[in-house]
Formats: C-alpha cells, structure tokens, sequence
C-alpha cells in the first residue's frame, strides 16, 4: 500500500482500483477490488452508436476512474447508465457521466427511483454525520495499534475514510432521468439489453440486465461474491427472485461485487438464501430467542456455506455477516 500512497493523495486522481475483464465480445466487467469503503463493479457495455454502463460505484472519484479506463476501450459515448439498486456504493459516482458525456440518460425502475428519493438522499447526510465518528476511532485504533501489517492496514483504510468524506460532503446527487416499471428494453443494430424487475431480493426494486444474445446477465447486489447484506433486504422473496433470474437463458453473470461467475454459483448463493430462513424460520417456530437463533444457524450452515462464502479471504467474513442475515430474516418471520 505504502508506494502508490502519494499519487492516491491528489484530487481527483482516485484510490478505486478496477480490473477490467472481457466477458463477451464488447461486454466488459470493470471489477472492483475489495476495500474498505466498498465500490460496486461496473458492467460496461459497447454497441454501435455507444456505451452503457451499469452501476457507478460509491464516489465520483471511482466513476472517473471507470471514465479513463474507458477512453483505452473505445471512442464511443456513454449514452445510458443504468442503477441496479438504490445503495450508495451503486449510484454515488453518478454525476460524472452526463457531465463528461453530455445527453447521458441515467435509468432505473421506479421503485429504486423512488428509494433514492425516500432513502438514497437522506443516507448521503447520515453518511457526512457519521463517517468523522468512523474517522476518529480508526484514528485510536491506529494510535493503539502495534504490529507492522496493522499499522499499514489501519493507514490505509483511514485514507479511504477520509476521501469519502470529503466526496460524499460535496455530492451532486444524480437521481435517474428515466424510470420504467417492469421491463424496459434497448435495441441496437448488434445488441439487445433488456432490463427487468423479477420481484424483491437484496431491496425492493433490483434491476437485473439481461444481454440473451450473449447470454450474459448482470444481476447488482442480488447476487454477489461473498456473503450478502440483507439489511434492505427480503429473505423470503430472495429466492423466488433468484428462481426467476434462474429461468433466463445465461451462461456468464456479471454481480454486484465479486468476480464473474457461472450458473454454479448462483445455486450455491441461492441455497444459502434458502436455507438461511428455513433455519430461522424452524428456530422462531420453537420460540427460540434471537440470541440463541444467532449461535444455532451459523452452526448448521458453516459445513455447507462457509467455505465457498470465503473466496475473498477475510474480506466481510461469513460468520461476522451471516449475523445480520439471521437479524433480519428473524424479524421477517418472526
Ligand atoms: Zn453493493
């Protein structure tokens, strides 16, 4: 960490790392490397007359990133960017594209449309009040801290507190220009993208991206790398949604976070959604209290899923975050 530090301090210059990846002809992931403040990836999809782009990630800074990486690709506008879902590590960096491509349309559904007005906007501000908090006790941690790798580690995430603070304090928030409600699809001479709404998972209103001629989906946080977040989430109908995502002709997904995967990986993720609220479910049943719920469940699961949920390492641990999971199918069935 400590070389690239000093090109990291300069504004606008941009701590997001991406690895950009060819999935099919013209359709690119743009996978954001792990970190502390997280980025959402970015599809990028070239057709005749332009690009279009999915997700923005957490800060403009990042979407400027995916901008220069962009102009090595092709010489083509951005002409759409498209939002999968209303989280602030999926649309944040969305100023950037009509700014740099003037006449850039920004779409989504209407429920993730309304879910940035309703939460998205008020999040921003919870975000400027609590992240110097977050600030201050990475700061004692690093002051405490005494190992070399700690020490580094601690540095490091402190500076990626730091800039987002100061990106998220002078946020021009760029709602979506267009909203559909089911289905929208876009037609070009090469390419068909269709973009659907296939029920509530991770929030209420997942935009999945369908490419069936290239047999591509791009699915946001429905369907991730590690271990989901489900605090806006709806357990139970997760996985009719997944179900659904299953029944479109794909042979390559594009997630949220997390490198490209096949059809494999989205039965394991789906089984682990699955049998999380069986679990629980079969726990609130017998009346058993959360805190005993949050010990048993991750006991019984751990043999099927904890292994393949730490691809990652121990980036967001599977036994840390299955915690929540439990919390919110809990009070879902309960
Ligand atoms: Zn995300």
């Amino acid at each position: 960490m400590g070389g690239d530090c000093c090109a990291q301090e300069g504004h606008g210059a941009g701590d997001a790392r991406f690895d950009i990846k060819k999935v099919a002809e013209g359709v690119h992931l743009a996978f954001a490397a792990p970190a502390y403040k997280v980025n959402s990836n970015t599809a990028i999809i070239e057709s005749d007359d332009g690009v279009v782009i999915v997700d923005t990630h957490s800060k403009p800074s990042a979407a400027r990133v995916i901008v220069d990486r962009l102009r090595e690709l092709t010489p083509k506008p951005v002409r759409y960017v498209i939002n999968t879902h209303f989280h602030w590590d999926h649309w944040h960096g969305n100023e950037v594209y009509p700014a740099a491509y003037p006449g850039a349309e920004i779409v989504t559904n209407q429920i993730t449309r309304e879910a940035m007005l309703r939460k998205g906007l008020k999040r921003i501000q919870d975000h400027v009040r609590q992240v110097p908090a977050e600030i201050a006790t990475l700061e004692a941690d690093l002051a405490a801290a005494t190992g070399a790798g700690q020490r580094a580690k601690l540095e490091h995430d402190l500076r990626m507190a730091r800039s987002y603070l100061a990106e998220v304090k002078g946020l021009k928030p760029a709602l979506p220009t267009i909203a559909f409600e089911q289905t929208m699809k876009i037609y070009r001479r090469d390419r068909e993208i269709h973009l659907l709404h296939l029920g509530r998972a991770h929030t209420e209103g997942d935009v999945f991206v369908h490419l069936p001629r290239e047999k591509v989906v791009i699915t946001g946080d429905a369907l991730i790398g590690w271990t989901p977040y489900m605090g806006d989430g709806y357990p139970e109908e997760w996985v009719g949604t997944l179900d659904r995502l299953a029944q479109l002709d794909f042979t390559h997904i594009i997630m949220g976070h997390g490198d490209v995967v096949g059809r494999e990986w989205l039965a394991t993720f789906r089984g682990y959604v699955h049998d999380l609220v069986e679990a629980v479910r079969r726990e609130a049943a017998t009346g058993a209290p959360l805190d005993e719920v949050k010990q048993r469940v991750p006991a019984a699961l751990a043999p099927a899923y904890e292994k393949p949920f730490s691809r990652y390492g121990d980036y967001r641990p599977w036994r840390q975050q299955i915690l929540g999971n439990i919390e919110r199918t809990f009070a879902q069935v309960g």
